[in-house]
C-alpha cells in the first residue's frame, strides 16, 4: 500500500472513472457541478461522505497496485517499466494524461527502450501485470513534493500544450536521497 497522502476528490461522486485500459467501462459522466473558483486545501466547503473518500483511495490504491516509485513491473501486454512517479495529484493527472476524470498517473520510462522518454500512463494494475523489482518507500524529495516533476504548460494559439518538467533534484523518482 502507498503511504502517501490523497488530496480529497474534487467531487464526492461515488465511483471513479476507469483508468484507460482495455478493460474500459465507460461509467463517465458529466460532472454536475459548478467548478470551484479555487482550490482549497481542505474539504470542508465540500464535505464528502468520509466513506465514499475512503471507496475512492481504496480504488486508487487497487488501481495503481504494487508500483510504487522503484517499481519496476511486467505489464501483461509485454512492457516493462520502471515507475518513475507516482502522481496523486488529481489535476496532475489530468494534465498529464489529458483526461478529465484521471485521479492519479504514473511516470514510468520503458525499460526494454532505454532512450525513450519516460512517459505518463494511467493504466490500472492488472491481474497479468507482475513486479520485477520492488519499489522502495520512500521520503519524498522537498523540491518537488515527491511529484517527481512538475506539468509546464506551454499552451499558445489556442493548442493546449501541456508536458511533464521532470524534477532535476530526484531525477523523476520523487524521493528524497
Ligand atoms: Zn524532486
Amino acid at each position: 500500500m502507498h503511504s502517501m497522502t490523497l488530496p480529497a476528490p474534487e467531487v464526492d461522486r461515488p465511483g471513479l472513472p476507469p483508468a484507460a485500459d482495455p478493460h474500459e467501462r465507460d461509467g463517465r459522466r458529466p460532472s454536475t457541478l459548478p467548478a470551484r473558483p479555487h482550490p482549497t486545501r481542505s474539504s470542508q466547503h465540500m464535505p464528502a461522505d468520509p466513506t465514499t473518500l475512503e471507496a475512492l483511495r481504496r480504488v486508487i490504491a487497487d488501481q495503481i497496485g504494487p508500483r510504487s516509485p522503484g517499481a519496476i513491473y511486467q505489464s501483461e501486454a509485454g512492457g516493462r517499466f520502471e515507475v518513475l512517479a507516482v502522481v496523486l495529484d488529481p489535476e496532475s493527472a489530468r494534465a498529464l494524461l489529458k483526461r478529465r476524470g484521471a485521479q492519479w498517473a504514473l511516470i514510468v520510462k520503458d525499460v526494454l527502450r532505454p532512450a525513450s522518454d519516460p512517459v505518463a500512463i494511467g493504466t490500472a494494475w492488472a491481474k497479468g501485470d507482475y513486479l520485477v523489482r520492488e519499489g522502495r518507500e520512500a521520503r519524498p524529495c522537498g523540491a518537488c513534493s515527491g511529484k517527481g516533476g512538475k506539468t509546464v504548460d506551454t499552451s499558445s494559439d489556442g493548442v493546449t500544450r501541456k508536458h511533464w518538467q521532470t524534477c532535476g533534484i530526484c531525477k523523476g523518482t520523487g524521493a528524497a536521497r
